[in-house]
């Protein structure tokens, strides 16, 4: 059988922007005799998540992520179907999930490698076990109840900055629920901060690229800034945190904006922001949803449930076809998404 497969071309050095060109689409030919506990699979849809931007590196700098070799398959979260089976757990038809899914149209995996997931618990819409009933809805949710000490009653007010990405989406609508009084969004386009507001509940966002951040959160902060939900780090957060009141919460999920630069993760805070946070007894504890897996299956449950009942809404950009994967990522790294940013690969 013919299938197509992605490959890493050549890496785009620790301080260089990532481009399509970083990856190769190839054909082989895939011979589908299993052995006992192999499965075929069909991809369905690929994930692209910035963490991806340090497995590009010769040294992804951190333990629990793998570089990717050149000229070998990429990997990354994927969802599919089970095609044929020698394997006792799975069988044709079920649906199954991976953290290393194979950046191919199908592929001959271990079975065990594979969690079994009940399409019910989406709604049928099997992209979202790679987004908001996925690693993403884990972090926004675990994010906030591990590091946000968000209290009902408390009239507190959240910033999340990547607010119209998948995570951040996500955070401030898990942040409004759970008790905040005001939800505001950074983000970087006039369509996202309309999506915000005016699909998600936000109480105000602003669009970075144009407008002036620290004017605009003292406008929409009147009472300050109790929790951020930090997905960018840099300068739009240096601005955030000095606008935050004594006894706030940082979030730290991820720091996007560093992520083409070789600095040390989480990079290091400048003086100013150091002594603000000292000063003002503010916490900022690095959040890693992978600690948090014992957490994961009640959580996965809730956000199911969240959404089912239209208590959150889910937004997607969808790409289709496993020839622009590298495309994907590299838009979704520039801000090219709305919501999550998924591949489709096969109906
Ligand atoms: P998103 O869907 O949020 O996509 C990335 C977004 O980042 C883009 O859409 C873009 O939106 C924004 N962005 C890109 N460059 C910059 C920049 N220089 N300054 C400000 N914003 C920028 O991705 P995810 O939701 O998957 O991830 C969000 C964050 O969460 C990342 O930092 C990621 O590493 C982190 N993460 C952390 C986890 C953890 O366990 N701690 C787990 C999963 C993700 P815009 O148009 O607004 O610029």
């Amino acid at each position: 059988m013919q299938v197509q497969r992605v490959v890493l071309d050549c890496r785009p050095g620790k301080n260089g922007e990532p481009s399509p060109g970083n990856f190769r689409l190839e054909q082989i030919s895939l011979t589908p005799d299993l052995k006992d506990g192999e499965v075929l699979v069909r991809t369905l849809y690929l994930s692209v998540d910035p963490y991806m931007r340090c497995r590009m590196n010769e040294d992804s700098g951190a333990d629990y992520l793998t570089p990717w070799q050149l000229s070998e398959c990429v990997d990354g979260g994927g969802v599919g179907v089970v095609e044929t089976s020698r394997c006792s757990a799975l069988a044709e038809g079920d649906v199954i999930t991976s953290f290393n899914w194979p950046w191919q149209t199908h592929a001959v995996v271990k079975g065990d490698g594979l969690q079994k997931v009940d399409p019910q618990m989406v709604d049928g819409h099997l992209s979202h076990f790679l987004g908001a009933v996925g690693i993403t809805g884990l972090t926004a949710l675990l994010g906030v109840r591990e590091k946000g000490h968000v209290t009902k009653g408390a009239n507190q007010t959240m910033v999340v900055s990547g607010a119209a990405g998948a995570c951040g989406s996500l955070a401030g609508q898990i942040g409004r629920l759970d008790g905040c009084v005001r939800v505001v969004g950074i983000c970087g386009s006039d369509e996202k901060c309309k999506a915000l507001v005016e699909d998600l509940g936000f109480s105000a966002a602003i669009n970075y690229r144009k407008e002036d951040v620290s004017a605009r959160l003292r406008d929409v902060c009147p009472e300050g800034i109790h929790v951020y939900f930090d997905n960018v780090g840099g300068a739009i957060s240096d601005i955030v945190i000095e606008q935050m009141n004594k006894g706030g919460h940082v979030i730290l999920c991820g720091q996007i904006s560093q992520y083409n630069k070789d600095v040390p993760y989480p990079p290091p805070l400048s003086d100013k922001t150091k002594e603000i946070l000292q000063s003002r007894s503010i916490t900022r504890e690095r959040f890693m949803v992978l600690s948090y897996m014992s957490k994961a299956e009640a959580a996965l449950f809730e956000l199911s449930h969240l959404i089912k009942s239209a208590q959150i809404k889910v937004l997607e950009t969808e790409v289709n076809g496993i020839e622009n994967m590298g495309v994907a990522f590299c838009s979704m790294m520039k801000g090219g998404n709305i919501g999550k940013q998924i591949v489709k690969i096969s109906d």
